[in-house]
């Protein structure tokens, strides 16, 4: 019988959540400025001018009727910032009201912040465990981060921001997907925020670099230090020692909280096809 191929976010969730588009982080790996771009709405253009509220998505999300049996995701195609996260848990709050799990993904920041204490005071601790909060995290170097992500916080902030969830008895864990440094970082990110994860990390490539990247806006020595470690650690054989390195540490440290996504696995399988 074939099984379905679900990857991307419906890994996550069935339904994405937005109040508008556009997103001051900028990442140079974006796949919602990517989607955007392949259908020809010019808002791709501005993209790193920052969010622009969308009345429409915002309505509708405050009209919902029922819960989303497959949970809810958000947001997808921009990021919480101090102009939108009151709008944000306007939302949050209906949809969660009416039974939806919610799952809130962000790179962190002020923004982010507000809406976690603004949420911890609106809902009862024992209904809370249906939020959960997922900290966008590809790696513990700044200077990678920086490259990659030019307009989100740096590491030290995102790991703040997660153990503020934890703090607020919020579900937790960390997205790190895409991975974008070497193994060795991997396991050092994992030893430093696994504590505050309640529901793990995950952990997947970079997927349609070629499409989504644009290479005319990288130097040589940028493509060196930042694009090509990138490459090289999402090859069939670099995931198959990624995933014999983290299996490692986590029985070493008897902590099973890793969890790959699709992409990974898939990568994983063929190396192992490779091997047999
Ligand atoms: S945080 Fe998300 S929406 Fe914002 S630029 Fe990065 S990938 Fe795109």
């Amino acid at each position: 019988m074939m099984t379905e191929r679900v990857s991307g976010t419906r890994e996550w969730s069935g339904h994405s959540m937005n109040i508008g588009v556009g997103c001051s982080n900028n990442c140079r790996y974006c796949y919602a400025r990517a989607g955007q771009r392949r259908w020809q709405r010019e808002n791709w253009l501005n993209w790193h001018k920052g969010f622009v509220f969308n009345p429409k998505w915002y309505d509708k999300w405050m009209k919902t009727n029922r819960a989303k049996k497959k949970g809810i995701m958000t947001p997808t195609q921009h990021d919480i910032t101090e102009d939108n996260w009151e709008k944000m848990r306007d939302v949050i709050l209906h949809n969660h009201g009416l039974g939806s799990r919610i799952l809130i993904v962000s790179k962190g920041g002020r923004g982010l912040e507000l809406l976690a204490h603004s949420l911890m005071q609106s809902t009862w601790i024992g209904n809370r465990g249906k939020i959960e909060i997922r900290i966008s995290i590809g790696s513990t170097q700044n200077e990678t981060l920086a490259f990659w992500e030019p307009g989100a916080p740096g590491y030290e902030i995102r790991k703040y921001d997660l153990k503020l969830a934890y703090d607020l008895d919020f579900n937790t864990s960390v997205s790190c997907e895409p991975y974008l440094s070497t193994a060795d970082d991997l396991i050092r990110l994992i030893a430093k925020v696994r504590l505050y994860c309640t529901q793990g990390i995950w952990i997947g490539p970079l997927n349609k670099l070629n499409e989504r990247v644009n290479f005319q806006a990288i130097t040589a020595e940028e493509n060196k230090r930042f694009v090509q470690p990138v490459l090289d650690n999402q090859t069939p054989e670099s995931v198959g020692r990624i995933h014999d390195m983290i299996g490692s540490f986590c029985e070493a440290d008897e902590w099973h909280g890793v969890h790959y996504k699709c992409e990974f696995r898939e990568l994983l399988n063929k190396h192992q096809e490779q091997e047999a």
